[in-house]
């Protein structure tokens, strides 16, 4: 129900004393042609009318809060609500990006230690914090990596893609004016060496990798791959929404890359189950560093200042200076953790995902049988033969209280089920999902037919995936 359908025509939330002027002073300041015709069309509730309506909204939808979310790809982990409440510190929330530098020394502080914290992290050398998001991100490296060919007179227009990789990786590419040319995976779901040197030459820009990559599986090769790409001219690009998996155990840099983007709402904990803010803060080495956005916040003598004189900059990338609640956000997270536990997120992460993976190898098909990394991915292709696809066992996930796993991606996957536990969840938690996944392995062989109607315990049922998408209804028209 929506709040306009509570209307009681003229209940009000608030009542206020009687006006103690004469009206005629109150009005007449805004002329005449600026006056609405007739009054905004609002609902007309009680303050509790209001806090039961948004309650209860807040309650119909699903949370890291409120269960098991093995989202896989996002990394849904639990977000600390200390980073919330220094999110909101005054201090911070209340400033405003035209302030004078002297009036905003601590924040800009923020800015300047997190490039440090991420630098050593992935071992790059210079952050821009401004993009928004992962595929922010995307573009803002590959502009840069746009620059720095133009710079150096090379003409190379072709981003390559392994054909695991997450589709913003092409979008991104294409939006910033490349061909996109997609490589294939071998056997062990990692590139094909051989298939890479099919593609790789003088037009190649730059090679685009998940690593670990979107099935969860660790890139072999990478010293190879890093040594033929750059042999080849060109760079490699980190896209580093699969972070969790090394935080602390290795970084983007030692591997060989030259562009790194990090998802702060994945990997450092923000919200992010709504869609959004996030930030996507992009790291380069030093050879491509005169050519990030501007500004950086660099110190001289003791006081920090926003650096717009970046010799070879490719301008701004968003507004101001990033989504700076997330950067705050990340920050508090990277410090509670500190140098000493960092890696332990990476570890449990990991260990998590294989334990889960081991005990459902039982039931369902594993396509690749290696050791995971923070996440991996099954098939249903053995439920497929009773008529219950990965789509069916999303939706009874639902009635069984936990978030559905990611679905038919990777896309070369058959029936794919991507899992992705994190380090946040207990043992308990994760035998749980483990036991009801069995249920649901044994539903399909012996009533398939009850897939049918699931979800039923939730505030709405099965829905029409392709109208949803096609032809939402987005607006109330009362
Ligand atoms: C989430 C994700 C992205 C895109 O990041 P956003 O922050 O959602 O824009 C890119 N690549 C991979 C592998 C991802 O999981």
């Amino acid at each position: 129900m929506l709040i306009f359908e509570k209307t009681v025509p003229g209940r009000r939330a608030f009542s206020l004393p009687a006006l103690d002027v004469p009206e005629e002073l109150l009005s007449n300041h805004i002329e005449e042609k600026y006056l609405a015709k007739t009054p905004p069309s609002l609902p007309e509730v009680s303050e509790l009318d209001i806090v039961r309506h948004y309650t209860g909204l807040s309650r119909k939808s699903f949370g890291v809060d409120l269960g098991f979310y093995p989202l896989g790809s996002c990394t849904m982990k639990y977000n600390p609500k200390i980073n919330e409440d220094i999110a909101r510190f005054q201090g911070f929330a209340h400033i405003h990006p035209f302030q004078p530098e002297d009036t905003v020394q601590g924040a800009m502080k923020v800015i300047y230690d997190l490039d440090k914290f991420l630098c050593a992290i992935t071992g790059m050398n210079r952050f821009t914090l401004q993009p928004a998001a992962g595929a922010h991100g995307e573009f803002t490296g590959l502009l840069i990596a746009k620059a720095y060919f133009k710079s150096k007179g090379q003409k190379r227009s072709v981003v390559i893609v392994p054909d695991s990789a997450h589709g913003t990786n092409p979008a991104s590419a294409t939006m910033c004016g490349f061909k996109t040319v997609q490589v294939k995976s071998d056997r062990r779901g990692c590139i094909d060496i051989e298939k890479l040197k099919e593609v790789l030459n003088e037009e190649t820009a730059v090679l685009m990798l998940t690593n670990p990559n979107t099935l969860g599986l660790f890139e072999e090769d990478i010293l190879k791959i890093t040594e033929m790409v750059h042999d080849a001219g060109a760079l490699l690009y980190y896209d580093g929404a699969n972070l969790n998996a090394i935080l602390g155990i290795c970084r983007p840099a030692d591997l060989g890359f030259d562009i790194v983007h990090l998802n702060l709402h994945k990997t450092f904990s923000t919200p992010h189950g709504g869609g959004g803010p996030g930030a996507g803060p992009v790291g380069v080495t030093e050879k491509l560093s005169p050519y990030l956005p501007v500004p950086l916040v660099d110190m001289k003598d003791d006081h920090y200042y926003f650096n717009y004189d970046i010799p070879h900059t490719i301008g701004k990338v968003g507004t101001f200076y990033g989504n700076f609640s997330i950067l705050l956000r990340a920050y508090a997270y990277i410090l509670t953790c500190g140098k000493e536990h960092i890696r332990k997120v990476g570890e449990i992460a990991v260990l998590n995902a294989n334990y889960i993976m081991k005990k459902l190898s039982e039931d369902y098909h594993l396509p690749y049988k290696r050791i995971c990394k923070h996440e991996f991915v099954i098939s249903a292709s053995e439920q497929k033969k009773y008529g219950v696809h990965a789509i069916d066992i999303a939706k009874k996930l639902l009635d069984h209280g936990f978030h559905a796993p990611t679905i038919y991606f990777p896309l070369i996957v058959d029936e794919a089920i991507m899992i992705e536990p994190t380090e946040t969840e207990s043992r308990e938690t994760l035998d749980s999902f483990i036991q009801v996944m069995k249920e649901i392995a044994k539903d399909a062989r012996e009533k398939p037919d009850s897939f049918r109607h699931s979800p039923s315990t939730t505030p709405v049922g099965r829905l029409d995936e392709v109208s949803a998408a096609r032809k939402p209804v987005l607006r109330w028209e009362g």
